[in-house]
C-alpha cells in the first residue's frame, strides 16, 4: 500500500474527522479497493495492515465515512452492506444473481434518459443510483 495519502484520508481531514490509526488504515483500504468489499471483507483486508483492528471498529468507521458522505454504502440484495469510496467516477451497478459478481458500467442513453425523465416531472437531476439484476445467458 502507498505512503501517500489516499482520497479517503484527505476527505477525512477536510471534514474534520479525527484520524486515528486505525481509521487511517481502513480508508487506505477503501480507497485502494476495486471492488465493493463488505464489512467483514474490510476487516479481512485492514487486518492484514494492522492485525489489532476489530470488525467493531470497521463497523464503526464505515458508518462514520458513509454519514461523512465520503463513501457510499450500497445493497446488492445479499444481505451485506456493501462500500465503496465515493470518488469513483459514476457508474450503474449489474449484479450477477448467480455468482452475485458485481459489473459496473456506464450507459450515455440511460444518463440522459433520466435527465429527461427528471426534467419532464419539472426536476433538475441531482444524482440517481440504478442496479441491474441479472441472470448470465447461456
Ligand atoms: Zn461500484
Amino acid at each position: 500500500m502507498s505512503e501517500s495519502e489516499s482520497w479517503l484520508e484527505r476527505k477525512c481531514v477536510e471534514r474534520g474527522l479525527r484520524l486515528t490509526e486505525q481509521r487511517r488504515v481502513i480508508a487506505r483500504v477503501l480507497s485502494s479497493s476495486d471492488d465493493h468489499p463488505d464489512a467483514e471483507e474490510l476487516y479481512a483486508r485492514a487486518s492484514r495492515i494492522d492485525p489489532k483492528i476489530s470488525l467493531a471498529t470497521v463497523y464503526r468507521t464505515v458508518r462514520l465515512f458513509s454519514e461523512a458522505g465520503i463513501i457510499e454504502t450500497h445493497d446488492f440484495r445479499d444481505g451485506r452492506a456493501r462500500y465503496e469510496s465515493a470518488d469513483n467516477e459514476h457508474h450503474d451497478h449489474l449484479i450477477d444473481v448467480q455468482s452475485g459478481e458485481v459489473i459496473e458500467f456506464v450507459d450515455d442513453e440511460i444518463e440522459a434518459l433520466q435527465h429527461r425523465i427528471a426534467e419532464k416531472l419539472g426536476y433538475e437531476l441531482v444524482d440517481h443510483r440504478l442496479e441491474l439484476y441479472g441472470r448470465k445467458k447461456v
